[in-house]
């Protein structure tokens, strides 16, 4: 039996609408904000109503030479359109975007993983180096 990692699945972000896309919003320097914005959907958009939408995304950064990777954050998105009057009847939708921080002394590689409450779950990475 295959573990968790078998159901991840990987794409090209350009053509497949689930894979999240990584963007670095700043320079990478040793003990300096690394701004990320995580996307779902970014060239082609994911559909977002109530019975298929995005619900989380969670990103990981692991250190070069370290063992383990270190959780940076998780973000639901909570609001798909429902309400009391039923599916697709509030105007309201999370979109699947977020934009984190965070600080760093080794060169490492960026994870993001997400969520697609119909098509599972999802993966994409980046090399940080600091310059
Ligand atoms: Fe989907």
């Amino acid at each position: 039996m295959g573990g968790m990692k078998d159901l991840f699945q990987e794409g090209d972000w350009s053509k497949e609408k689930h894979v999240p896309v990584i963007e670095i919003e700043s320079e990478c320097k040793s003990g300096e904000e690394i701004v990320v914005k995580v996307t779902v959907g970014k060239q082609l958009p994911h559909p977002n109503t109530t019975e298929h939408h995005i619900s989380w995304i969670a990103v990981y950064f692991k250190p070069q030479g370290d063992k383990f990777p270190y959780e940076l954050g998780r973000f639901e998105f909570l609001s798909h359109g429902s309400s009391v009057q039923g599916a697709n009847t509030s105007g309201v939708y999370s979109s699947p975007s977020v934009t984190l921080s965070f600080q760093t002394n080794k060169a490492g590689t960026l994870y993001a993983t997400s969520y697609c409450n119909i098509h599972g779950l999802w993966e994409n990475s980046v090399q940080i180096t600091l310059g």
